[in-house]
Parts: C-alpha cells; sequence; structure tokens
C-alpha cells in the first residue's frame, strides 16, 4: 500500500503569544473567556460513535469562583466502562491497519486546528476550569500541546526509521507494532497539555486508548475531544469515561486485554495502581506497560557565588507561577547564610507585589488552587507551621475559601531541614527555605538528595564552575530534569524531555522517543533470499 517514504514536516516549537494589551490574541481570549463562562456546557461520556448520558452527573465550576456553575459531567458506570473497552478493541485492527501518515495527518491537524482556531477556546476554557492566568494557560493548553503533537509525529517517524543491519543475503527489518489489546490513559487536573498528549501518544502509535480524565479538569479536556474528532481520530480510537476513578480503573485492570497504561497524577495513586496491576498479572495476555510521572518535591540550591537577583526571581516563578501547581515547582529552597538577608528582603518584596485574584484580571499573577481538598491541605500545613516552633513565616500565610481557592503566596523558613513542608508534596502556593552555613556545601548537596523520596526536578544556581560541576554529580539521581542558573519549571518538548525518577516516575519522559517506545511492541523479521537446502556444515567434512 506504501506508496512511498514520505517526511512529515519538521517539527518547530510553537511561539508563544505575548497577550499585551491591545493585541488581538487578548481580545479573542476574552471573548471566548466570556462567551464560556456564560453557557452551561453538558459532557457525555464518548464511547465508540457514541455519546453517553447517565443522568449521573457532576457541576464543573471555576475554582476562582466555585459558586458559578459553567456546565455539568456525566459519571460513567462499570457497563460504560466495559463497553467503552469494547468499542476499543473494535476498533483495533482497523487503526493499527491504518498508514501511519494517516495517523500522522491526524495529529499534525490536531495541532494546527489548537494554533488556529481552537487557540482562543482551549486557553479560556484551561483559565476557567484550572484557574491558570492567560500567559500558564498558553504555555500549556496550546503551546506544550502543539509540540507535543508535532514533535511526537516526528520522533514516530524516527522510530519506524531505526532499522537493524542486513547484508546482500538477509534483508532484517524492525516492525513496530501497536500493544496486542489497549491502553489506558489516566490524567490529571494540572495541564491540558497532558491530559491530551497521553490518550493521544499511545494512539498516535497505533494503538486503541480508554481515556480517563481528571475530575477538575473535564471542562477543558472537552475542548480536547472536540479537537481529536474535528482533526479525525475515529471512533473507537480514544474512548472517554468520566467518574469514580476506582471503579473505572477496577474495570480496567479486570480485562484480560489491558496492554498498557500512561498515567500521571500522584505517587501515592501510582503506587496503587502498580499494585493492582501486579495482583491482576494472571489475567492478561501480556505483561501491560506501566509509565508513570508522578509528584516531586523540586529543589532550589544556592551556591554563595550564585546572583542573588537571579535566585530570588527563580523562587518567585519556579514556586508560585499556577500557584505551585506544577509538579515542577520549587517547594523547597537551600540559602547560604551570607545571602539571607538580602534574598529575605527581595523575595518578601516580590512576593507582597504578587496580585491575586480571577484570570480574567491579567493583572493577577496569582488565582486559586484547584479545590477544596487541595485548599484545605494547604491551610491545615499554614496552620501547623504557625504553632511550630522551628517553622516561620516570613511573607503570606492567609487564606480564604469564600469565593474562590484562595492561598496567599507562602514563604516558611524552618531551622530543622527535615521539616515536614521541606519534605512533603503540598502542590500550592507554599515555599521552605533552609538557610544554610556557607561552610557547609558539600554537606547541603548531600541534605538536598536525601531529604526527600522525589526526583523530579531541581536547579542549581551558582556563579563558580567548581561547585555546578560538584552539585551536577552529586545531585545525579535527584532530579530527572537537573537546571543550571534557571528555575526549575518550563520544561519544552523537544528540548527538555520531562520525567523523574524515584518516587516520582518511571522517567519515560514525555515528549521525546523514549516514551513513544513504550507504546509499540517491535516485532523482528528476519527474510533470508537464499535458503539452504542441506543441514550440513562445510566443518562436519564428507
Ligand atoms: P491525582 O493523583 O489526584 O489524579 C490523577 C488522576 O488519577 C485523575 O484522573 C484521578 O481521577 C485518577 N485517580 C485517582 N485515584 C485513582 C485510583 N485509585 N486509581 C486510578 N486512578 C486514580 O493527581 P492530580 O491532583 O490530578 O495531579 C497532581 C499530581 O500529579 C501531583 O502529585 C503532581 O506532582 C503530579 N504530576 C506529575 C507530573 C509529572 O510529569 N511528573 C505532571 C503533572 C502532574
Amino acid at each position: 500500500m506504501l506508496k512511498g517514504f514520505f517526511h512529515v514536516p519538521k517539527a518547530v516549537n510553537e511561539p508563544v503569544k505575548s497577550y499585551a494589551p491591545n493585541s488581538p490574541e487578548k481580545k479573542a481570549v476574552l471573548e471566548a473567556y466570556t462567551k464560556m463562562w456564560n453557557e452551561k456546557i453538558d459532557v457525555p461520556n464518548y464511547i465508540g460513535s457514541e455519546e453517553i448520558r447517565t443522568g449521573n452527573t457532576r457541576n464543573m465550576s471555576a475554582p476562582h469562583d466555585h459558586k458559578h456553575i459553567v456546565g455539568t459531567y456525566h459519571l460513567a458506570e462499570k457497563k460504560h466502562v466495559e463497553q467503552a473497552i469494547a468499542n476499543a478493541l473494535e476498533a483495533k485492527d482497523a487503526w493499527a491497519n491504518l498508514a501511519w501518515e494517516q495517523r500522522a495527518a491526524i495529529f499534525l491537524k490536531a495541532a494546527e486546528l489548537i494554533a488556529g482556531p481552537y487557540r482562543a477556546r482551549i486557553n479560556a476554557a484551561t483559565m476557567i476550569a484550572q484557574s491558570k492566568t492567560i500567559y500558564q494557560a498558553e504555555i500549556d493548553a496550546s503551546c506544550e500541546l502543539i509540540d507535543f503533537l508535532r514533535f511526537n509525529v516526528e520522533f514516530m517517524t524516527q522510530i519506524y526509521n531505526d532499522q537493524p543491519k542486513s547484508d546482500s543475503s538477509v534483508w532484517n527489518r524492525l516492525e513496530y507494532r501497536p500493544l496486542e489489546g489497549f491502553v489506558y490513559a489516566v490524567t490529571p487536573f494540572n495541564f491540558t497539555a497532558i491530559a491530551a498528549n497521553l490518550p493521544a501518544s499511545a494512539a498516535m502509535m497505533g494503538n486503541v486508548v480508554v481515556w480517563k480524565p481528571s475530575d477538575s479538569q473535564v471542562f477543558s479536556a472537552k475542548i480536547i475531544i472536540d479537537i481529536f474528532k474535528e482533526a479525525g481520530v475515529p471512533d473507537g480510537v480514544i474512548n472517554v469515561v468520566f467518574g469514580d476513578a476506582q471503579m473505572v480503573s477496577d474495570t480496567v485492570y479486570a480485562s484480560p486485554d489491558f496492554a498498557g497504561i500512561h498515567f500521571t497524577g500522584s505517587t501515592h495513586v501510582f503506587k496503587d495502581i502498580f499494585k493492582h496491576i501486579g495482583n491482576n498479572i494472571h489475567t492478561y495476555k501480556t505483561y501491560p506497560r506501566i509509565v508513570g510521572e508522578t509528584g516531586g518535591k523540586d529543589f532550589i540550591v544556592a551556591h554563595p557565588t550564585a546572583n542573588v537577583k537571579q535566585v530570588v526571581t527563580g523562587i518567585s516563578r519556579g514556586a508560585f507561577e499556577f500557584q505551585g501547581q506544577k509538579c515542577s515547582a520549587a517547594s523547597r529552597a537551600y540559602i547560604p547564610q551570607s545571602m539571607w538577608a538580602e534574598a529575605k528582603e527581595l523575595l518578601i518584596k516580590d512576593v507582597k507585589s504578587f496580585k491575586m485574584g480571577s484570570p480574567e484580571d491579567f493583572g493577577n499573577f496569582i488565582t486559586a488552587v484547584i479545590h477544596e481538598g487541595s485548599f484545605d491541605k494547604l491551610a491545615s500545613f499554614i496552620d501547623q507551621a504557625k504553632k511550630d516552633s522551628d517553622a516561620e513565616i516570613i511573607v503570606g500565610g492567609n487564606y480564604d475559601k469564600s469565593k474562590g481557592y484562595f492561598i496567599e503566596p507562602t514563604v516558611i523558613v524552618t531551622t530543622n531541614p527535615k521539616y515536614a513542608t521541606m519534605e512533603t508534596e503540598l502542590f500550592g502556593p507554599v515555599m521552605t527555605i533552609y538557610v544554610y552555613e556557607d561552610a557547609k556545601w558539600a554537606e547541603t548537596l548531600k541534605l538536598v538528595d536525601e531529604t526527600s523520596p522525589y526526583a523530579l526536578t531541581g536547579a542549581i544556581f551558582s556563579g563558580d564552575r567548581y561547585a555546578i560541576a560538584e552539585a551536577t554529580e552529586a545531585l545525579k539521581n535527584a532530579a530527572g530534569n537537573f537546571y543550571i542558573n534557571d528555575k526549575p519549571t518550563g520544561a519544552v518538548v523537544g528540548m527538555q524531555p520531562f520525567g523523574g525518577a524515584r518516587a516520582s516516575g518511571t522517567n519515560d519522559k514525555a515528549g521525546s522517543p523514549l516514551n513513544l517506545l513504550r507504546w509499540v511492541s517491535p516485532r523482528t523479521i528476519k527474510e533470508t533470499f537464499v535458503t539452504a537446502e542441506d543441514y550440513r556444515y562445510p566443518f562436519l567434512g564428507e
């Protein structure tokens, strides 16, 4: 069927729009925001060609104005999850047999739809559903998602192109088959791009998918579904079910055709998933691929030679953008005694200058945290810090959930390097700082490495090359994404493949060929041109 070795368009990163005052993109996104804010949408489950409304609905509201309802979505029952699995398996052969360039075209088209006609809508939906500022929505829902789709298409062709050696008598080929069964994608609330990429990357490699989005992201997931449909993803290839995560997952684990899970979310959920899969291992036709990117306790370490303004800006942006709800967000920092007085003054000044409120007002740097559970958890850690003798809140510390789930950006300074908020992922706008003695640089690096079970991101700021080299070596297992003189957030697809090890996940690096390789099962084909007709080798003699 193949009539050529096709080249895909060279992937380039989508430029980030400015949304400056009076820019056309600012006008477009605010129009989309107002329209979506005033509509009430109703989101069904998408199973095969059907839209399933169960009547068992939940409201969707914005974290920054939780009484304002923007729509409802329908919860699936067990039978719907079983139906989603059956529809996926039904769609499997046609999808797996479709030539790769047809699949590539669908996802390249999806990228262009986001870059153009859907951009304002997907950004506005992300501002409403996840309370992202326009800049955070743009770099996530538009740019990162476009990059995931374009780069993964290119990486897919690199993988297909990777072939073994042959000689004149034998032709060896590697065929990158999709997994035998279906892939289960379970996605977090905090990145619209991740929500789309987890099902899309597996589908791009020829797999069929059952996708369960986060309850807190359904509003922006709906736009992803619309885009996939318009781009031409066939019915049954990506089936979407909402609802009770445990019930949906248990139904998936019970299927003999469960072939892999593409998960991003918290560490305890991922460990639970691993356990369930292990317990059911005798059920499966194939060993399920388990890919999970999970939590972090990401660090910033400043060497005495670092530029204090750069360190403080790294903290202000790295810890507080999107209210610290990035898996990569800095949440513990180590500052040398000699720098502390100045760093403290600058940091308090920065944090006090942050404006907090609705993302509709572009002057706000901080908005609300995702839901009441997160708000209450953060408030309890802040309250505890107010009581503890080894902790001091130097700025922030207030919270209010009357209208939205607003937590003031908060900086805790602790004299105990193992204080609870130095070790535990809080996933909110709370930064904890430990001030170390300048002479204890090597000990501090050891402390950074040993303080938390995670190993996702981390940054070192230093003007001394020897210190940079020492930290790079000492912290080699402490972060899957390591930054030198930069904040530990903002990884770009195609530039800094993302993922962490230890408790932070399987480190399969989203947005890279390493991740796509998990969604194929290669078959080696050896073809011999002149085939032996006598078993006797020459060494046997006459
Ligand atoms: P979460 O773990 O609460 O939810 C993630 C998904 O898992 C949701 O779809 C949820 O419904 C589902 N889920 C919940 N319980 C489940 C269960 N028992 N079995 C199967 N699925 C279940 O996470 P969240 O609050 O949406 O996202 C924040 C977390 O995600 C943070 O820990 C953050 O660090 C992590 N994260 C990691 C990365 C990364 O690349 N490492 C990226 C983004 C987010």
